[in-house]
Order: C-alpha cells, then sequence, then structure tokens
C-alpha cells in the first residue's frame, strides 16, 4: 500500500491547483477511464457509473456509463458531498435523506436513489473528484462494496497520474507535442475559449546545432532545461508550454490581447539572450520566435494558427535570428492592412514588458485589441 499524505480537506484553493495539474477537465473521452467504468458496472451490477471531477462551480464527468449529461452544477452534485471526506459516502435511499431528497437528480432524471462514492485522492493529499455508482432503486453497500469501489477508485488515481506523466517531456517537463496539439484542439473547439483572444509563440533555439558540436550533446541538454525554465518564468499558470521538436517550443497563450503576447515574447527572447550557463563558457543563447493571433490567423483550426506562427518564426531565423517575428506583420510581404512597423527588438529591449506593450499599442493600430 503506498503512503499518502495527511488529507487536505479544507485547503480549496490548493485542491483546485491540485486538480488543474492533471490538465484533463474537458479532454476527450480516453479508453483507459471508459474501460473502468464498464467494469465498475459490471461489477457491482448498477445501471450507472462516473469518474467526476470538482471544478470550481460545476462536476465534469470524466468517464461515465449510464448517465446522459457530461457535467452538472457543482451545487447539485453528490459527489461534491464525497470529497469532504477520507471515507467513502454511502445512500441507501436518497428520498429519505435530507440533503438529498429534494435534489433535482433525485426528483426527476435520472432518478437517482442509491449511490456510493469513494473520493479520487491525489498522492498530496487532495479529493479531485469521485469514481461513483448510482442506481434507481434502494440499495444497502456493504463494507465489500466499498473496500472494492475504493481500490478501483485507487487504480483511477494512478491511471491520472500516469497519464499526467505520458504528457510530460522528461528533460524538460513541458507538455510532449501530442499533448500540446491536443490541448490546442481542446482549446479551440471549445465555444467559450475559442472566442477569447489567444496567442501562440513559436520559440526554436538559433544554432543549436553548434552547442552540440563544440561542448557535446550533454552541456546541449543543460541549455535546453535553461531554456524551458527562462520561458516558464515569463508564463502565467494557464499558459502551456510544449516541447514540439529537438529544441523547439510551443506557447499558448490564454486570454491575451496581441501587444502583450508580442510583449511576452521579447521578454522571453530577452530572459534567453541574458542566460550565462558555466558550461557554456561564456558563449550565450538565443532564440527565435513568431508569433500568431488565433483571432486573425488560426481560421477556426489549429493547424492553420500553428502555421501562421511557423511562417513568422522562419522569418524571425531568415532575418537574423534572436528576435520576434509577428505573422502578418509588415515584412511578411502579406500584410492585411496598413500599419507602421512594430519597433525592432533591440529598441524594445531597453523597456519592461508593461511598457513594451504600451509602445507597440501607441506605435502599431495592428496590435490594439479588438472592441
Ligand atoms: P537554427 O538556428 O536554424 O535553428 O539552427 P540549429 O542548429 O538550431 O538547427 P538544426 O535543426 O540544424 O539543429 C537542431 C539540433 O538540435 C540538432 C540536434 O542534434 C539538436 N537536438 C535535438 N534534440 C536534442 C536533445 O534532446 N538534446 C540535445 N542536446 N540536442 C538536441
Ligand atoms: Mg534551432
Ligand atoms: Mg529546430
Amino acid at each position: 500500500m503506498t503512503h499518502l499524505a495527511t488529507p487536505k480537506l479544507s485547503d480549496e484553493a490548493g485542491r483546485l491547483a491540485a486538480l488543474y495539474r492533471y490538465e484533463i477537465l474537458d479532454a476527450d473521452p480516453e479508453t483507459d477511464f471508459e474501460d473502468i467504468v464498464r467494469v465498475v458496472k459490471a461489477v457491482f451490477g448498477v445501471p450507472m457509473v462516473a469518474i467526476t471531477l470538482i471544478d470550481t462551480d460545476r462536476q465534469w464527468l470524466k468517464a461515465k456509463t449510464g448517465l446522459g449529461v457530461s457535467q452538472t452544477p457543482r451545487s447539485i452534485a453528490f459527489c461534491d458531498h464525497t470529497i469532504r471526506s477520507t471515507m467513502p459516502l454511502s445512500i441507501e435511499d436518497a428520498t429519505q435523506d435530507p440533503r438529498f431528497a429534494a435534489n433535482p437528480l433525485v426528483t426527476g432524471e435520472p432518478g437517482i436513489r442509491c449511490y456510493l462514492g469513494v473520493p479520487l485522492t491525489t498522492p498530496d493529499g487532495y479529493n479531485l473528484g469521485s469514481l461513483c455508482i448510482l442506481g434507481t432503486e434502494p440499495r444497502r453497500f456493504t463494507p465489500t462494496n466499498k473496500e472494492v469501489l475504493r481500490e478501483f477508485g485507487r487504480l483511477v488515481m494512478s491511471k491520472m497520474e500516469l497519464r499526467m506523466l505520458a504528457r510530460r517531456d522528461a528533460l524538460t517537463a513541458a507538455l510532449s507535442r501530442r499533448a500540446f496539439e491536443e490541448h490546442m484542439g481542446v482549446v479551440v473547439r471549445n465555444p467559450i475559449t475559442s472566442r477569447l483572444p489567444m496567442s501562440l509563440l513559436m520559440i526554436d533555439i538559433d544554432r543549436f546545432k553548434h552547442v552540440n558540436d563544440r561542448f557535446g550533446h550533454p552541456v546541449g541538454d543543460l541549455v535546453l532545461q535553461a531554456v524551458a525554465e527562462a520561458i516558464r518564468s515569463s508564463l502565467r499558470p494557464a499558459d502551456r508550454l510544449g516541447r514540439l521538436g529537438g529544441e523547439e517550443f510551443g506557447i499558448l497563450l490564454g486570454d491575451i490581447d496581441p501587444g502583450t503576447a508580442y510583449a511576452l515574447a521579447v521578454r522571453i527572447t530577452r530572459q534567453v539572450d541574458a542566460l550565462s550557463l558555466p558550461a557554456l563558457q561564456g558563449q550565450t543563447v538565443s532564440v527565435s520566435c513568431g508569433v500568431a493571433h488565433w483571432q486573425e490567423h488560426g481560421q477556426g483550426d489549429a493547424m492553420s494558427w500553428i502555421a501562421a506562427a511557423d511562417a513568422a518564426l522562419y522569418r524571425a531565423k531568415n532575418s537574423g535570428r534572436n528576435r520576434v517575428e509577428v505573422a502578418g506583420s509588415p515584412t511578411s510581404g502579406h500584410q492585411t492592412r496598413p500599419t507602421v512597423p512594430p519597433p525592432s527588438l533591440s529598441a524594445l529591449s531597453r523597456f519592461s514588458a508593461d511598457e513594451v506593450a504600451r509602445r507597440l499599442r501607441d506605435s502599431h493600430g495592428g496590435f490594439r485589441p479588438r472592441a
């Protein structure tokens, strides 16, 4: 049996942070979890099984069988009660339980009567949600039922841990290419997030082959880690960093206007340029960066968005490296509206990110957020 940390039942902010670390909310169905609910359904002979995760104000179902909905308000979620304890929550007949008798899931569809739920607890003690079985007839669950469901709950948690590890690149802890593209797909298909302004940054280390040739592959690996760390230090919690290729990174910036995204890209390139790694014996590292704004270049799908950021990165490489280029900006040759060129990187490098953003807004009409 694994040693678990002390439960943290009253740290809601920590619980939500832990939930978001798994980056699983709103993800597409996955066979591992679908398989578990199917097996649990057969083992217990119940009509409904769900793996639920409790977000700020909703309960989202990672996997389900026998249930039509993919989420419910948190206020009516049985599982929101389950996560308040380390023990299974067992309800023989919800109509006789003052906490649930008036619940619309009891009085209306699907007409829940019995419920058994076990909390899904992270190794550091947070209850993210629950694995639960439900029926439309009263039923008393036995201690064995509870212990068996607990074991399945542990299986769900270990699948979630493995899933998190599999999505990460071992060297830099950035998302793998596959996980990054998957996340982009989820964000651009979601009716809420796809309406928010977003930017995609593509970053490639300059002349990285020289680093490997001169100092060896292990030093190259150190540089990759240092660059990833420098990038990460500029990101906000909801931003996503992916390692898309050997020495290429993608960054998805959510809810950001083009001017601020550009300023962030400039700050990242400056931060990498300022790295001083003893192993490089005085040689500096730099990156080139392409920026594409979703609303202007996504054309409704992730692939055209990536292509636009890639094209901007290519221009940054061809125009001298260690710089940021913006998709569709004047030097690209396919500008869509009259603009004045953005200030050069060297001119901006004297200023803070906020000042950079302000100057860009003032100098370049195209960077103004749309009303
Ligand atoms: P450019 O400025 O045009 O991007 O030049 P570059 O040398 O960075 O580009 P190129 O694509 O020629 O070389 C990329 C190098 O990255 C080649 C490869 O050996 C190295 N590389 C890829 N993955 C890793 C890795 O995981 N570790 C190390 N140390 N090197 C890697
Ligand atoms: Mg490179
Ligand atoms: Mg490359």
